[in-house]
């Protein structure tokens, strides 16, 4: 997975640094499969103030364990 690392903070208003911070999820699938949302939220560094967000849809059950031993 990539994350991105550096965006402009309006607050700050100037390219800062972000954290990450990740939210999972699971979707029922018709097929009785469920289907994993991860949702991976930046905020600035300085201000912690929401930056942006983006969703990660369907990733498999190695990636899944790998997000949460890095969580
Ligand atoms: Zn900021």
């Amino acid at each position: 997975m990539n994350h991105i690392h550096t965006s402009y903070c309006s607050n700050c208003k100037r390219v800062t640094n972000l954290n990450v911070s990740f939210t999972i999820r699971t979707k029922p699938q018709k097929n009785d499969k469920k289907k994993l949302i991860v949702t991976k939220t930046y905020n600035c560094e300085t201000c912690f103030s929401f930056v942006l967000s983006e969703d990660e849809e369907g990733i498999d059950d190695e990636s899944f364990h790998r997000i949460r031993i890095t969580l």
